[in-house]
């Protein structure tokens, strides 16, 4: 098996790094925000996303008639982590996830009005699945839509909605039968500026913004109904396994790895040098061979889902559940191999390892949980893949 990328392949990727160096910019790029954070929420880093869309950069994977290249995910796939290994923003939720999922199931008329806005980065998205009582469980979501003339009226409440506070539009799901669990969700698009949608903040020990969100008799037109009334959670499964691939780059975790051992190779403790350290060696060795395992079955992901069709479930669930419980693994390390120093925060002069251990120890924890909790992508992986019985 051939895991280095082809000539084509490379020579895209140093078009991107130079891209990225002529826009290189700190108010775009900032090291501290991974994953979950690596969101479009300033007007400098809409900016420079515009600019990656000029390039045509974004929806590389679309078709051609809806202004994509019909290209490999592969080269989506080295956008999105030479944007992470710089702290850049993602193409995470237009394209990766609202776009493709229009394109697989959206009417002529979404289509119409939204892809041309998101492949050219006028466009931001908050995701609602989450409620009070709906999280894992997302199938348990309650926010209500009652048919009232060509469409439709929600009320009711999510929670944990990321981006709501800057985004255009709503990414959302509501029951529209209430007799039914998995079948009785509809998705729809709804403006964040309706005047029955209220917005409040919800702060996370990871510095980033997230929101509960109320929503008061807000109408929606049919017209703004993601594919078929009902069958909304279909689509939205679909979607978190975009999700939980697009969303948690390797990148940021190779980077802290090089940290880590350039730690372990340069710095004493008490006059003993860390790389004498037989249990520090071993830890760190750990590591690193754990991240050529999720770098490879994200790489195994991207294979997957050139296949086309829906999105490879158990491949998003296995690298989400490796990769982000790795870089959680990683963070403690980092803590415990600097000892009290590592307490020092990003911009801190002689911080160890740039102060990354301090604020990806606060941060990693989330990514375990957005997009599904580890315990969700084990029983994914459980019932799909070993076959065995659900478990609630
Ligand atoms: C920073 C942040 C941003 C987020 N952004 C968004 C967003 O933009 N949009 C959105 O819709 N949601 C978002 N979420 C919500 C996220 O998807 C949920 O927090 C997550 O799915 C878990 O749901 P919960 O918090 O209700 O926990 P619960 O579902 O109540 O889980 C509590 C604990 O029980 C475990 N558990 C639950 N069910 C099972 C089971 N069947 N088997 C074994 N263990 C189980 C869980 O793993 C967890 O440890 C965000 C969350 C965070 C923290």
């Amino acid at each position: 098996m051939d895991f280095d990328f082809s000539p084509e392949q490379v020579t895209f990727a140093d078009e991107v790094e130079r891209f990225l160096d002529e826009h290189d910019d700190p108010e775009v790029f900032d090291l501290t925000r991974e994953n979950m954070a690596q969101i479009v929420d300033t007007p400098k880093r809409r900016q420079f996303m515009r600019q990656v869309g000029e390039r045509g950069w974004l929806g590389i994977t679309w078709p051609k008639e809806w202004g994509g290249q019909d290209s490999d995910g592969v080269y989506e796939y080295l956008l999105n982590e030479a944007l992470a290994r710089r702290g850049g923003p993602q193409i995470g939720k237009g394209v990766g996830i609202i776009g493709k999922t229009i394109l697989r199931h959206g009417s002529e008329k979404l289509k119409q009005e939204f892809l041309p806005k998101i492949l050219r980065n006028e466009v931001e998205f908050a995701v609602g699945y989450s409620e009070p009582d709906a999280g894992s469980d997302a199938a348990s979501m309650k926010l209500k839509a009652t048919r009232d003339g060509d469409g439709w009226r929600l009320n009711g409440q999510k929670t944990w909605t990321t981006s709501a506070h800057f985004a255009e539009w709503y990414w959302v799901g509501a029951r529209t039968d209430p007799e039914s669990k998995h079948q009785g969700i509809t998705l729809f698009l709804v403006p964040l500026d309706h005047p029955g949608i209220t917005i409040n903040p919800i702060w996370t020990m990871g510095d980033e913004r997230t929101n509960d969100v109320f929503f008061d008799d807000v109408w929606v037109s049919d017209d703004y109904v993601v594919g078929e009334v009902n069958r909304g959670f279909q689509y939205i499964s679909e979607a978190l396994d975009l999700e939980r691939f697009t969303m948690f780059t390797f990148s940021p975790i190779q980077q802290r790895l090089d940290l880590l051992c350039e730690y372990v190779r340069t710095s004493s403790v008490d006059a003993a040098p860390l790389k004498d350290d037989a249990v520090v060696r071993q830890r760190v060795a750990q590591l690193v061979t754990q991240g050529e395992v999720a770098r490879v079955l994200g790489l195994r992901f991207v294979a997957a889902s050139m296949k086309g069709g829906a999105p490879p479930t158990t491949q998003a669930s296995e690298y989400k559940l490796y990769a982000t419980e790795l870089s959680k693994r990683l963070a403690n390390a980092s803590m415990d191999i600097a000892g009290p120093g590592s307490q020092l925060r990003v911009g801190t002069e002689d911080a160890p390892m740039k102060g990354r251990a301090e604020s990806t120890y606060r941060y990693t924890v989330i990514d375990t949980i957005g997009g599904g909790t580890s315990e969700v992508q084990k029983n994914i992986i459980s019932r799909r893949k070993l076959g065995l019985p659900k478990n609630f």
